[in-house]
């Protein structure tokens, strides 16, 4: 049997990629502006929401590091973050100086708890200091529990950073994730649901923030002739030969949406009938994931002392890649001295989860040799 590389989630080109990428060459685009970025733009306000400004950047990292700076974030600031996430989304926050402050999740979505947020935000005030954003995160593409957070938001008055990453395609009560936060943030990282190779985006909720964005993004170049600055520029604009990319990979979102849920279904199925594994599922229909990736805990107890890191292993003897899911930002080392609200449920996650190969181009050969893989671990003829 073929036993080349099974991986977690890998590019999958739709096809007008290159496309693209040849006008780009053959009108001489080759800068981080033209068609490209404009059309991809397009693409993805059409997508996400008729009435959105979207601003194409260098990276998700990006977004974020945008958003804090739109949101007049700055030296000793207080920033609240979703504990359970990449590291990406709690990076920029030191880039501007502030302080993190890191929240536990919730079981049902595995995202920002309400109720943590809002002892955080209690204890902070009567600490001194209102945090100025929350950085919410709809991980793995599960959105979070948008309504309880934004009613948290609100009470206290503090923006959201909306990273939604890992969710292009999910959406919540039939609106697209991204569109919920004062500041949606989105990747196209080459492992993300589409890829521009690196790239990422930022969804503003008015036309005048996208275009602060946008200044901010290319160096903020005042109106003059010759290049004169009165506010601390970035070079972080998308090029718009990976816009390129982006606008072929845009035809073929939807189809990548559904062959990402068939491979969660495939699993959801797979542990039907085996209550010491969880999948990562919809709490109910107001959720809609795009399931970047397929997630499950592992309870030992009901699978006869069997890890999450013994079935990495025995998924790694078979050349197939899976992760543990994302260590929370409170346990890294570069974080674990700021301060932290909630239990253990991040904390639980990441001991007992593992993240399944998920891509959309997954052949019915890989599916096989997975199945195969679970039921000798799982010991199943
Ligand atoms: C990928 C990712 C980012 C960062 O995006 P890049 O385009 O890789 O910079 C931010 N947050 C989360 C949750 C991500 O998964």
């Amino acid at each position: 049997m073929n036993n080349s590389k099974i991986w977690l989630s890998s590019p999958h080109m739709g096809g007008n990629e290159q496309k693209y990428v040849n006008e780009a060459f053959e009108t001489n685009w080759v800068a981080p502006l033209g068609p490209n970025v404009t059309g991809f733009e397009r693409d993805l306000e059409q997508y996400i929401n008729e009435n959105g400004h979207v601003a194409a950047l260098s990276s998700g990292t990006a977004a974020i590091h945008l958003g804090l700076v739109l949101l007049g974030v700055k030296l000793g600031d207080e920033v609240i973050c979703q504990s359970f996430t990449f590291s990406a989304s709690a990076n920029p926050i030191l880039y501007q100086g502030a302080i993190p402050i890191f929240i536990d999740s919730e079981y049902e979505t595995w995202n920002m708890c309400p109720k943590a947020l809002e002892e955080a935000i209690i204890d902070r005030i009567s600490k001194g200091k209102k945090p100025k954003a929350i950085i919410a995160v709809h991980l793995y593409g599960m959105p979070f529990k948008v309504d309880e957070i934004k009613v948290v938001a609100n009470k206290y008055e503090i923006p959201i950073i909306e990273d939604s990453a890992e969710a292009l395609g999910s959406s919540y009560k039939g609106r697209k994730c991204g569109t919920f936060g004062d500041i949606g943030v989105l990747s196209f990282n080459g492992n993300k649901i589409i890829t521009t190779s690196g790239g990422g985006a930022l969804v503003a909720s008015s036309k005048e923030l996208k275009e602060k964005a946008v200044f901010f993004a290319t160096q903020s170049r005042d109106n003059a002739p010759h290049y004169q600055h009165s506010e601390i520029g970035y070079n972080y604009r998308l090029s718009n030969i990976c816009a390129g990319i982006g606008r072929g990979q845009m035809e073929v979102l939807d189809k990548h949406v559904s062959l990402r849920r068939e491979m969660h279904d495939f699993y959801a199925n797979y542990f039907a009938n085996n209550d010491g594994i969880k999948v990562l599922s919809e709490p109910n229909s107001d959720y809609f994931s795009n399931h970047w990736l397929s997630a499950i805990l592992v309870d030992p107890n009901k699978n006869n002392g069997k890890t999450r890191e013994d079935l990495r292993l025995a998924f790694e003897n078979a050349n197939i890649e899976s992760r543990p899911l994302w260590k929370p930002m409170h346990l890294q080392p570069i974080f674990e001295k700021y301060p932290y609200y909630g239990e253990k449920v991040a904390q639980e996650l990441f001991e007992n989860g593992l993240c399944l190969p998920s891509g959309s181009n997954l052949e019915n050969e890989d599916k096989k040799r997975i199945r195969q893989t679970l039921n000798v671990f799982f010991k199943i003829d």
